[in-house]
């Protein structure tokens, strides 16, 4: 999730609900987020739930983080999983490569309708983001005529896109950020999200506000250098760090556009927003622009086993190809077996149970009903979402939408209220990246087979919860 505590502070809210697990916090060896805390112990799933070992059985309303798309508990996904581990756990993709890899490899490919046309496979979002950091360096130095002068990046303020130091350098949450600023890279620029709620200006047209934020971009080339920017990234959707912000209609491709006039790649960051989780397997195909470089991470394999990826357009692989042929980056667990047979199954489940459809149209239902019941609430400034995901940001006051200082962490305590044994929902908090100048939200994302009478008790609970902390 995104919420990070102030980072003086790492003792977090009490954790609700029945804490005794058997083992105290001091005899236990794991290093938690909260250092001090220990959270709940859970011992199992089904469908939608999580079961902690006392046996409370809580609603994932947000699949961890955007993670589990099919629920905790689907037998096929195991099965494959079983299988691949029978015929070959790991192998080095220095030295070969493996059917599941080949076959996810494929099938992304194949998704994209032969937009992209090479995949390269890793274990986590993070990695997968610095791979197509990389990836866009090594392009600029191979091209006939090398341009080792494209040293900057530009990203958006307010977005997370990984926790190592490359990644949290383009990215920009102000709490993640604050005790590695010194060792940041300092190559790299940061823009104004699309982000109406706070950045439209009251009576501005979408198109003035999207033209507007073309305009900051183009500027920041300049104040840079635009032969000097290798790339902008963004996420297609923004999710974890702002809360669910579809981009607003001709937005991207405005962005696209500037990054064209300049020669820069354009990079699509979609590890949350991606694979289906805003209602098409890929969140650009309702943006009419395609990126450069895509990456992807949660819904890839459902949290069934670690895996993310990394997408190449035709224009970036032919340019390797004639150059050194080879990506100068490569890791241990790249294209794991395993991992791959994970997410060739979950990819396969995802068409074979048609669940796009019930993305969209839960999701439609789930808009529909955090509308009905949080328009009105006076404390939330905002409901906004696409797919299935949806978030609530919270205010003081809905005039001046100011918001809860970063110190009440209250969407930290609507997350731990949700997890006592009489609402058992988890939702996740974020805190627009601890900067104070964006309120806090929860976000829902339930998985993609997830079902009305599911969404109505998502929605219910998510209102007690949030009657308790805020009255
Ligand atoms: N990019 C985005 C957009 C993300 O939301 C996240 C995780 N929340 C990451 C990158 C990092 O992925 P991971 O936690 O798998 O390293």
């Amino acid at each position: 999730g995104d919420y990070q505590p102030e980072t003086t502070d790492v003792v977090g809210p009490a954790t609700p609900g029945k804490p005794e697990t058997g083992i105290s916090q001091d005899q236990s060896s794991v290093l938690y987020h909260q250092i001090r805390q220990k959270p709940l112990n859970i011992a199992g799933g089904r469908g939608s739930y999580l079961i902690t070992e006392d046996g409370l059985e809580i609603l994932d309303a947000t699949c961890g983080a955007a993670v589990s798309c099919l629920g905790h508990s689907d037998k096929r996904v195991q099965e494959a999983i079983m299988e691949q581990l029978q015929k070959i756990p790991y192998c080095y993709s220095m030295f070969f490569t493996n059917t599941a890899a080949e076959s996810l490899s494929k099938i992304l490919v194949d998704s994209t309708g032969g937009k992209m046309t090479r995949a390269f496979i890793v274990s986590s979002g993070t990695e997968a983001v610095e791979a197509a950091l990389k990836m866009a360096v090594q392009y600029f130095m191979e091209l006939p005529t090398p341009q080792p002068q494209r040293a900057n990046f530009i990203s958006r303020k307010q977005s997370y896109h990984g926790n190592t130091l490359g990644s949290l350098s383009v990215g920009h949450h102000v709490g993640r950020r604050a005790l590695y600023e010194k060792v940041l890279a300092k190559n790299t620029g940061h823009v104004a999200p699309c982000y109406p709620y706070r950045g439209m200006q009251s009576g501005e047209s979408v198109e003035s506000y999207v033209a507007r934020l073309a305009q900051e971009l183009e500027d920041e080339f300049q104040r840079l250098g635009p032969d000097t920017v290798c790339a902008f990234v963004a996420e297609t959707m923004a999710g974890a760090t702002l809360g669910c912000v579809p981009p607003l209609p001709g937005y991207l491709k405005a962005m696209k556009e500037v990054c064209g006039r300049h020669g820069a790649l354009f990079i699509l960051d979609e590890v949350m927003s991606g694979m289906g989780r805003t209602g098409t397997l890929h969140a650009w195909e309702q943006e009419d622009v395609v990126p450069d470089l895509q990456t992807m991470a949660k819904g890839l394999g459902a949290g069934y086993a670690p895996i993310a990826g990394l997408l190449l357009n035709k224009h970036v692989v032919d340019t390797l190809t004639k150059g050194t042929g080879a990506f100068s980056h490569s890791q241990t667990y790249q294209g794991h077996p395993v991992s791959c047979a994970a997410a060739v199954r979950v990819q396969q489940i995802i068409q074979e149970d048609n669940l796009l459809p019930n993305v969209r149209a839960m999701g439609d239902y789930l808009g529909q009903l955090l509308h009905e019941k949080f328009d009105g609430h006076p404390h939330v400034g905002d409901v906004r979402g696409r797919g299935l995901f949806w978030a609530l940001e919270f205010v003081q006051d809905k005039e001046t939408k100011e918001p809860y200082p970063p110190a009440k962490k209250l969407a930290w305590t609507i997350h731990v209220t949700g997890l006592k044994p009489e609402y058992a929902i988890s939702l996740m908090p974020g805190n627009g990246g601890a900067d104070g100048i964006n309120g806090d939200h929860i976000c829902l994302a339930p998985p993609y087979n997830t079902t009305r009478s599911e969404i109505e008790m998502i929605v219910e609970r998510t209102s007690r919860v949030i009657k308790e902390v805020l009255g």
